[in-house]
Protein backbone atom coordinates (compact mmCIF):
# COMPACT_ATOMS: atom_id res chain seq x y z
CA UNK A 1 0.00 0.00 0.00
CA UNK A 2 1.64 3.36 -1.02
CA UNK A 3 1.54 6.32 0.79
CA UNK A 4 2.52 7.43 4.66
CA UNK A 5 0.46 4.83 7.55
CA UNK A 6 0.41 5.39 10.93
CA UNK A 7 -0.06 2.25 12.89
CA UNK A 8 -1.49 2.17 16.69
CA UNK A 9 -1.16 -1.15 18.25
CA UNK A 10 -4.22 -1.40 20.20
CA UNK A 11 -3.16 -4.33 21.71
CA UNK A 12 0.06 -6.62 21.57
CA UNK A 13 -2.36 -8.57 18.85
CA UNK A 14 -4.63 -5.89 17.41
CA UNK A 15 -3.97 -2.79 15.29
CA UNK A 16 -5.72 0.19 13.28
CA UNK A 17 -3.69 1.92 10.47
CA UNK A 18 -4.87 5.10 8.83
CA UNK A 19 -3.13 6.67 6.01
CA UNK A 20 -1.73 9.95 6.31
CA UNK A 21 -0.90 12.67 4.28
CA UNK A 22 1.27 14.39 6.37
CA UNK A 23 3.16 15.08 10.12
CA UNK A 24 2.05 18.31 11.11
CA UNK A 25 3.87 18.33 14.48
CA UNK A 26 5.94 15.69 16.43
CA UNK A 27 7.43 17.04 19.72
CA UNK A 28 8.60 15.23 23.36
CA UNK A 29 6.78 17.01 26.05
CA UNK A 30 7.80 16.24 29.56
CA UNK A 31 5.31 13.55 29.72
CA UNK A 32 4.98 11.95 26.41
CA UNK A 33 5.29 11.78 22.91
CA UNK A 34 2.99 14.30 21.11
CA UNK A 35 1.88 14.30 17.62
CA UNK A 36 -0.53 15.29 15.23
CA UNK A 37 -1.17 14.10 12.05
CA UNK A 38 -3.12 14.62 8.79
CA UNK A 39 -4.96 11.49 7.74
CA UNK A 40 -7.17 10.89 4.95
CA UNK A 41 -9.54 9.22 6.94
CA UNK A 42 -10.41 11.17 9.42
CA UNK A 43 -8.82 14.20 8.89
CA UNK A 44 -6.13 15.59 11.89
CA UNK A 45 -5.51 13.42 14.50
CA UNK A 46 -3.60 13.48 17.87
CA UNK A 47 -1.99 11.29 19.39
CA UNK A 48 0.32 10.51 22.64
CA UNK A 49 2.70 7.92 22.82
CA UNK A 50 1.42 6.39 19.30
CA UNK A 51 -2.13 6.53 21.05
CA UNK A 52 -4.68 8.22 19.03
CA UNK A 53 -6.44 10.53 21.45
CA UNK A 54 -8.85 11.89 18.96
CA UNK A 55 -9.40 12.97 15.42
CA UNK A 56 -11.52 16.03 13.67
CA UNK A 57 -13.48 13.00 11.58
CA UNK A 58 -14.88 10.99 15.11
CA UNK A 59 -14.02 13.10 18.37
CA UNK A 60 -17.63 14.37 18.39
CA UNK A 61 -18.73 11.44 19.25
CA UNK A 62 -16.49 10.91 22.03
CA UNK A 63 -16.70 14.14 23.66
CA UNK A 64 -20.25 14.60 23.47
CA UNK A 65 -21.10 11.54 25.45
CA UNK A 66 -18.70 12.13 28.01
CA UNK A 67 -20.18 15.72 28.72
CA UNK A 68 -24.00 16.03 27.77
CA UNK A 69 -24.77 12.74 29.11
CA UNK A 70 -24.39 13.76 32.53
CA UNK A 71 -24.95 17.83 32.28
CA UNK A 72 -28.40 16.30 31.08
CA UNK A 73 -29.09 14.09 34.10
CA UNK A 74 -28.02 16.77 36.63
CA UNK A 75 -30.95 19.65 36.56
CA UNK A 76 -28.34 22.33 37.56
CA UNK A 77 -24.88 21.57 36.60
CA UNK A 78 -23.41 25.17 37.12
CA UNK A 79 -19.64 24.12 38.44
CA UNK A 80 -18.53 21.42 36.33
CA UNK A 81 -14.76 20.09 36.43
CA UNK A 82 -12.74 18.14 33.99
CA UNK A 83 -9.51 16.51 34.38
CA UNK A 84 -7.57 15.66 31.55
CA UNK A 85 -8.97 16.29 28.20
CA UNK A 86 -6.13 18.89 26.76
CA UNK A 87 -7.28 18.44 23.30
CA UNK A 88 -10.27 20.83 24.48
CA UNK A 89 -12.86 19.06 22.50
CA UNK A 90 -14.53 18.25 26.08
CA UNK A 91 -14.17 21.69 27.35
CA UNK A 92 -16.24 22.92 24.03
CA UNK A 93 -19.08 20.76 25.01
CA UNK A 94 -19.29 22.11 28.67
CA UNK A 95 -18.74 25.58 27.67
CA UNK A 96 -21.69 25.75 25.27
CA UNK A 97 -24.03 23.75 27.45
CA UNK A 98 -26.26 26.75 28.14
CA UNK A 99 -26.72 25.49 32.34
CA UNK A 100 -23.22 25.60 33.12
CA UNK A 101 -21.45 28.70 34.78
CA UNK A 102 -17.86 27.81 35.59
CA UNK A 103 -15.70 25.17 34.08
CA UNK A 104 -12.11 24.01 35.18
CA UNK A 105 -9.95 21.70 33.21
CA UNK A 106 -7.05 20.36 35.19
CA UNK A 107 -4.50 18.94 32.54
CA UNK A 108 -0.83 17.20 33.20
CA UNK A 109 0.72 18.62 30.20
CA UNK A 110 0.44 21.98 28.89
CA UNK A 111 1.87 20.80 25.59
CA UNK A 112 -1.26 19.12 24.66
CA UNK A 113 -2.98 22.21 25.08
CA UNK A 114 -1.45 24.37 23.14
CA UNK A 115 -0.61 21.89 20.37
CA UNK A 116 -4.86 21.83 20.39
CA UNK A 117 -5.07 25.28 19.95
CA UNK A 118 -2.74 26.05 17.28
CA UNK A 119 -3.40 22.40 14.93
CA UNK A 120 -6.79 21.46 16.56
CA UNK A 121 -9.09 24.66 16.39
CA UNK A 122 -12.26 22.69 15.42
CA UNK A 123 -11.35 20.75 18.97
CA UNK A 124 -10.18 23.55 20.96
CA UNK A 125 -12.56 25.97 20.19
CA UNK A 126 -13.82 26.50 24.12
CA UNK A 127 -10.37 27.21 25.11
CA UNK A 128 -11.00 31.35 24.94
CA UNK A 129 -14.55 31.04 26.73
CA UNK A 130 -14.68 33.35 29.74
CA UNK A 131 -16.27 30.24 31.50
CA UNK A 132 -13.33 28.08 31.41
CA UNK A 133 -10.48 28.33 34.04
CA UNK A 134 -7.79 26.06 32.67
CA UNK A 135 -5.26 24.76 35.39
CA UNK A 136 -2.03 22.77 34.51
CA UNK A 137 -1.35 20.51 37.16
CA UNK A 138 -2.52 17.22 38.23
CA UNK A 139 -5.79 16.31 38.15
CA UNK A 140 -5.30 14.03 40.77
CA UNK A 141 -3.91 16.29 43.68
CA UNK A 142 -6.29 18.88 42.46
CA UNK A 143 -9.54 17.10 43.39
CA UNK A 144 -7.47 16.12 46.82
CA UNK A 145 -7.81 19.73 47.52
CA UNK A 146 -11.50 19.86 46.68
CA UNK A 147 -14.41 19.29 48.57
CA UNK A 148 -18.13 19.65 47.91
CA UNK A 149 -17.97 22.04 45.18
CA UNK A 150 -18.56 20.98 41.72
CA UNK A 151 -21.54 19.32 40.22
CA UNK A 152 -20.39 17.45 37.65
CA UNK A 153 -16.75 15.93 37.12
CA UNK A 154 -15.58 14.44 34.00
CA UNK A 155 -12.13 12.41 33.73
CA UNK A 156 -11.07 12.71 30.55
CA UNK A 157 -8.32 10.46 30.85
CA UNK A 158 -6.04 8.29 28.72
CA UNK A 159 -5.27 4.79 28.95
CA UNK A 160 -4.38 3.93 32.29
CA UNK A 161 -0.45 4.15 31.76
CA UNK A 162 2.39 6.74 33.43
CA UNK A 163 0.31 9.92 34.94
CA UNK A 164 -3.07 8.49 34.09
CA UNK A 165 -3.03 5.16 36.65
CA UNK A 166 -4.27 7.13 39.45
CA UNK A 167 -7.31 8.34 37.52
CA UNK A 168 -8.41 4.82 37.52
CA UNK A 169 -8.39 3.91 41.02
CA UNK A 170 -10.78 3.62 43.47
CA UNK A 171 -9.27 5.72 45.72
CA UNK A 172 -9.32 8.56 43.10
CA UNK A 173 -13.23 8.09 42.94
CA UNK A 174 -13.58 8.77 46.56
CA UNK A 175 -11.51 11.83 46.06
CA UNK A 176 -13.86 13.13 43.52
CA UNK A 177 -16.88 11.86 45.51
CA UNK A 178 -15.70 14.22 47.92
CA UNK A 179 -15.02 17.25 45.44
CA UNK A 180 -18.83 16.87 44.45
CA UNK A 181 -21.84 18.34 45.98
CA UNK A 182 -24.37 16.12 47.78
CA UNK A 183 -26.52 15.78 44.32
CA UNK A 184 -23.18 15.68 42.24
CA UNK A 185 -22.52 13.11 39.48
CA UNK A 186 -19.49 11.82 37.71
CA UNK A 187 -18.15 10.25 34.69
CA UNK A 188 -14.78 8.66 33.59
CA UNK A 189 -13.93 6.79 30.01
CA UNK A 190 -13.27 3.55 31.11
CA UNK A 191 -12.04 1.56 27.80
CA UNK A 192 -13.51 -1.11 25.86
CA UNK A 193 -15.61 -4.13 26.65
CA UNK A 194 -14.05 -6.34 24.33
CA UNK A 195 -10.15 -5.60 25.56
CA UNK A 196 -10.50 -3.89 28.96
CA UNK A 197 -13.03 -5.89 30.40
CA UNK A 198 -10.90 -6.07 33.65
CA UNK A 199 -10.76 -2.49 33.86
CA UNK A 200 -14.49 -1.92 32.93
CA UNK A 201 -15.80 -4.23 35.69
CA UNK A 202 -13.39 -2.83 38.21
CA UNK A 203 -14.65 0.74 37.31
CA UNK A 204 -18.35 0.02 37.88
CA UNK A 205 -17.52 -2.29 41.00
CA UNK A 206 -15.21 0.83 42.18
CA UNK A 207 -18.08 3.27 41.62
CA UNK A 208 -21.03 1.31 42.83
CA UNK A 209 -19.15 1.08 46.16
CA UNK A 210 -19.13 4.66 46.24
CA UNK A 211 -21.85 5.91 44.59
CA UNK A 212 -25.85 5.02 45.44
CA UNK A 213 -26.22 5.37 41.97
CA UNK A 214 -23.74 3.38 39.02
CA UNK A 215 -24.34 3.23 35.18
CA UNK A 216 -22.12 2.17 32.56
CA UNK A 217 -23.40 3.28 29.01
CA UNK A 218 -21.62 2.66 25.32
CA UNK A 219 -20.98 4.38 22.24
CA UNK A 220 -19.28 3.86 18.92
CA UNK A 221 -15.81 5.65 18.07
CA UNK A 222 -14.29 4.06 15.41
CA UNK A 223 -10.75 5.15 16.29
CA UNK A 224 -10.72 3.35 20.13
CA UNK A 225 -9.71 -0.23 20.16
CA UNK A 226 -12.87 -2.20 18.63
CA UNK A 227 -15.36 0.69 18.19
CA UNK A 228 -17.51 -0.12 21.04
CA UNK A 229 -16.62 1.97 24.08
CA UNK A 230 -18.03 2.33 27.45
CA UNK A 231 -18.12 5.58 30.25
CA UNK A 232 -18.81 4.86 33.81
CA UNK A 233 -20.83 6.95 35.81
CA UNK A 234 -21.22 7.94 39.28
CA UNK A 235 -24.09 9.63 40.38
CA UNK A 236 -25.55 10.80 44.55
CA UNK A 237 -28.82 11.48 43.74
CA UNK A 238 -29.80 11.51 39.73
CA UNK A 239 -30.63 8.68 37.97
CA UNK A 240 -29.14 8.94 34.18
CA UNK A 241 -31.90 6.31 32.91
CA UNK A 242 -34.60 8.13 34.67
CA UNK A 243 -34.13 11.98 32.53
CA UNK A 244 -37.04 12.74 31.09
CA UNK A 245 -36.43 13.86 27.33
CA UNK A 246 -38.58 16.95 27.55
CA UNK A 247 -36.36 18.77 30.39
CA UNK A 248 -33.00 18.47 27.59
CA UNK A 249 -32.02 21.64 26.57
CA UNK A 250 -31.59 22.54 23.04
CA UNK A 251 -28.15 22.07 21.60
CA UNK A 252 -27.17 21.44 18.62
CA UNK A 253 -25.47 17.83 18.43
CA UNK A 254 -23.86 15.30 16.24
CA UNK A 255 -24.53 11.98 18.51
CA UNK A 256 -25.87 12.47 21.08
CA UNK A 257 -29.63 13.30 21.16
CA UNK A 258 -31.89 12.80 24.17
CA UNK A 259 -33.09 9.07 22.50
CA UNK A 260 -29.42 8.57 22.25
CA UNK A 261 -29.13 9.34 26.16
CA UNK A 262 -31.34 6.41 26.66
CA UNK A 263 -30.38 4.11 24.19
CA UNK A 264 -26.38 4.07 25.17
CA UNK A 265 -27.72 2.78 28.38
CA UNK A 266 -29.12 -0.13 26.88
CA UNK A 267 -26.26 -2.90 27.10
CA UNK A 268 -26.07 -5.92 25.38
CA UNK A 269 -25.71 -9.29 27.34
CA UNK A 270 -22.44 -9.70 27.25
CA UNK A 271 -21.63 -6.35 28.72
CA UNK A 272 -24.06 -7.02 31.15
CA UNK A 273 -22.54 -10.24 31.81
CA UNK A 274 -19.33 -8.38 32.19
CA UNK A 275 -20.75 -6.45 34.42
CA UNK A 276 -22.20 -9.32 36.67
CA UNK A 277 -25.64 -8.35 35.80
CA UNK A 278 -28.30 -11.22 34.64
N1 LIG B 1 -10.22 11.01 24.62
C1 LIG B 1 -8.97 10.51 24.94
C2 LIG B 1 -8.83 9.04 24.97
O1 LIG B 1 -9.69 8.33 25.52
O2 LIG B 1 -7.84 8.57 24.41
C3 LIG B 1 -8.34 11.20 26.11
C4 LIG B 1 -7.96 12.56 25.64
S1 LIG B 1 -7.12 13.71 26.56
C5 LIG B 1 -5.89 14.11 25.35
C6 LIG B 1 -6.30 12.91 27.90
C7 LIG B 1 -5.35 13.86 28.64
O3 LIG B 1 -5.22 13.49 30.01
C8 LIG B 1 -3.94 13.92 28.07
O4 LIG B 1 -3.74 15.17 27.45
C9 LIG B 1 -3.03 13.74 29.30
O5 LIG B 1 -1.92 14.61 29.30
C10 LIG B 1 -3.99 14.04 30.45
N2 LIG B 1 -3.63 13.44 31.75
C11 LIG B 1 -3.05 12.25 32.00
N3 LIG B 1 -2.87 12.08 33.32
C12 LIG B 1 -3.36 13.20 33.94
C13 LIG B 1 -3.46 13.63 35.29
N4 LIG B 1 -3.01 12.88 36.29
N5 LIG B 1 -4.02 14.84 35.54
C14 LIG B 1 -4.47 15.63 34.53
N6 LIG B 1 -4.39 15.27 33.23
C15 LIG B 1 -3.85 14.07 32.94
Amino acid sequence: MKGLWFTELQTPELAISLRARRVLHHQRTPYQELAVLETEALGKMLTLDGVIQTTVGDEFVYHEMITLVPLNTHPNPERVLIIGGGDGGSARECVRHPRTREVTMVEIDGAVVEAAKEFLPEIGSGFDCPKLNLIIGDGIKYVQEKRDYYDVVVVDAPDPVGPAVGLFTREFYAQVHAALREDGIMVAQTESPFFNKDLVLKAYQDMQSLFPIARVYLATIPTYPGGLWTFTLGSKRYDPVAVQPETIPPLETKYYSPQMHQAAFVLPPFVNKLLGKA
